[in-house]
C-alpha cells in the first residue's frame, strides 16, 4: 500500500466516535457484499439492511478513510458540471433523470441525517460559489439561469450582498442555492455507518479485498482475515481504489484522474470575527481556475482548501499560500494559527460525471463524482441498493462501457505540480 504521511484531520478530531467494528475473521455468506467505507458503500448498506437484505461492507481501512472523512463538507446539489453541459453530454432525458435525483440529493441527505439523529454538525443554509471578477460572474449567472429553469431556489447576490453574507472582500458576486448545506463529513460518514449497523448490516474494517473468485453463481471474495461469500457486489472505491492496491476488479479505477486537494483549520476565532465570518454559516468555494474553498465549523474554526497535496516538499507553499488568502479575505481576522491540516484525493473523469459499470456478472461499481460526492455517494448507494434488489426500474445513470484514461498519471501529476507553482508565484501579487 502507497505509504500516507500522517496529517492531522480536523474531522477526525472533532466526530463523535466511530461504531465499534472489527476486521472479518473466518467466512461470512450474505446476499450483497460491499467494498468500501465512504458515503457510497455505507449508503447501499444502509438502504440495503432497512430492506431486510444480508448486507456486509468491507473496509481496507477504517470508516471514512477515503473522501468520505477527508472533504469540505459542502452537501451540493448536482453535479460541478453546469446542468445544460450534463445534459448535453448525457442527451435530454438521461440528463433530466440525473439533475432531478442529484438536485434532490441534500435532501436525501439531510433526511437521513434527521431520521438517524447522525450528530455531524449539518446546517442547511444553502452553499455560495463566490465569483471572481467579471468571468467568474458571467459564469455563476450561466448556472443560476439553468437551475432556475429547472425551478431550483438559486438566488444570484451582487457583490455588496456577497460580501454581506460571505464576510469576505473581493468577489463580484455569489450564487446561493438554498437545497444545499453543510456537515462534518467524517462524522456523517460515522453516523451512517452506526446506522448501517443498526438496521443489521455487517461491517468489517482493516479488511481490504484481495482477490474474487466465481463460485456456480455466488462471488467468493478473498479479504484480509476471511471470504465473504454473496450472490451481488457493489465496489464503491471511488478514489481510494488505487491506493489500497490490489482490488480484482481494477480497470473502473484506471478511468480516474487524481485530483489532490488540501485544507488547513485555524484554531477557534474569537466571537466578534467568527459571527462577521458567513455568519449564517455557509460553505463556500470559488469560480478559480484552481479553486479555493472556505467554510467555518461549529467551533469557530475557519477552514480554507485549495488544490494540491501536503505532501513534504509542498506544505510549506500551500500553508504560506492558505495564510495569505485567508488575511487577503478576511482582513479584520487578526492573528490565527492553523491547528489541523490535511489533504485528500479526488477522482475525476474525462466528462467531469460519475460512472456506472456492470464489470462481471453482479458486479456493479460507481465512481468519478469529480469532487461532489456526499449527497451524489448516498443516492447512488441508494439507487444500487434498490437496484441489486432489483426494485428500481432505472438508474440515476445508464450502465457505461470502460474508458481507461491513458493520460490520467500525467494530468494527475499537472494538477499537483501546477497548483505548487501556483500558490507559489501568488506570493507575488
Ligand atoms: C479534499 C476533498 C474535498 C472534497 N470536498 C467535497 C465537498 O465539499 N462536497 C462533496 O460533495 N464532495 C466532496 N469531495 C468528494 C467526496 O468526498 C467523495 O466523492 C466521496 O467521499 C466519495 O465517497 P465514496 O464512498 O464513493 O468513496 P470514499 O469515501 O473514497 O471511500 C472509498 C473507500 O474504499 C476503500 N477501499 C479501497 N480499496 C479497497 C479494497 N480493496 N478493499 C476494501 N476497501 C477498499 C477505501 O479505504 C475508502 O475508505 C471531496 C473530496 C476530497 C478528497
Amino acid at each position: 500500500m502507497a505509504a500516507e504521511r500522517p496529517l492531522p484531520n480536523l474531522w477526525h478530531a472533532t466526530a463523535p466516535s466511530a461504531p465499534d467494528t472489527r476486521p472479518l475473521a473466518g467466512d461470512v455468506t450474505v446476499d450483497v457484499a460491499v467494498i468500501g467505507g465512504g458515503f457510497t458503500g455505507l449508503s447501499a448498506a444502509l438502504h440495503l439492511a432497512d430492506k431486510g437484505v444480508s448486507v456486509a461492507v468491507a473496509e481496507a481501512r477504517m470508516i471514512g478513510f477515503g473522501g468520505s472523512g477527508r472533504n469540505v463538507g459542502l452537501v451540493n446539489a448536482g453535479m460541478w458540471t453546469k446542468p445544460n453541459d450534463l445534459v448535453a453530454t448525457l442527451g435530454k432525458e438521461a440528463g433530466d433523470r440525473l439533475l432531478t435525483e442529484l438536485g434532490n440529493g441534500p435532501s436525501l441527505v439531510f433526511d437521513l441525517i434527521e431520521k438517524h439523529a447522525i450528530n455531524c454538525e449539518a446546517v442547511r443554509n444553502g452553499t455560495l460559489h463566490m465569483a471572481i471578477g467579471d468571468e467568474g460572474l458571467k459564469d455563476i449567472k450561466d448556472r443560476e439561469a439553468q437551475w432556475k429553469k429547472r425551478g431550483a431556489p438559486v438566488e444570484l447576490l451582487a457583490a455588496p450582498q456577497a460580501r454581506t453574507i460571505s464576510g469576505a472582500e473581493g468577489f463580484s458576486g455569489a450564487l446561493l442555492d438554498r437545497r444545499a448545506g453543510t456537515i462534518q463529513p467524517l462524522a456523517y460518514a460515522r453516523g451512517l455507518a452506526r446506522a448501517a449497523i443498526a438496521a443489521g448490516a455487517k461491517i468489517y474494517t482493516e479488511t481490504p479485498l484481495l482477490a474474487a473468485e466465481r463460485k456456480g453463481d455466488l462471488w467468493k471474495l478473498t479479504l484480509g482475515g476471511g471470504t465473504i461469500t454473496a450472490r451481488n457486489v457493489i465496489l464503491a472505491t471511488n478514489a481510494y481504489g488505487d491506493l489500497v492496491a490490489r482490488t480484482p476488479w481494477k480497470a473502473h479505477t484506471r478511468e480516474l484522474t487524481i485530483l489532490p486537494y488540501f485544507q488547513f483549520a485555524t484554531n477557534p476565532l474569537p466571537d466578534s470575527v467568527a459571527q462577521t465570518i458567513l455568519p449564517e454559516r455557509q460553505g463556500c468555494w470559488d469560480t478559480g481556475l484552481v479553486m479555493t474553498s472556505f467554510r467555518m465549523d461549529q467551533q469557530n474554526r475557519l477552514i480554507f482548501g485549495s488544490i494540491g497535496r501536503l505532501d513534504a516538499m509542498a506544505e510549506g507553499t500551500h500553508r504560506a499560500f492558505a495564510k495569505r488568502s485567508l488575511k487577503k479575505l478576511f482582513p479584520y481576522v487578526g492573528d490565527f494559527r492553523f491547528e489541523y491540516w490535511w489533504d485528500g484525493q479526488i477522482g475525476m473523469t474525462t466528462n467531469n460525471l460519475p460512472k456506472l459499470h456492470s464489470l462481471a456478472p453482479n458486479v456493479v461499481s460507481v465512481s468519478g463524482y469529480n469532487g461532489r460526492g456526499i449527497a451524489p455517494g448516498t443516492v447512488f448507494g441508494r439507487a444500487l441498493a434498490n437496484h441489486v434488489t432489483g426494485e428500481a426500474a432505472a438508474l440515476p445513470l445508464a450502465e457505461s462501457s470502460l474508458t481507461p484514461d491513458p493520460w490520467r498519471g500525467v494530468k494527475s501529476a499537472f494538477y499537483h505540480v501546477g497548483a505548487q507553482a501556483k500558490h507559489f508565484i501568488d506570493r507575488r501579487f
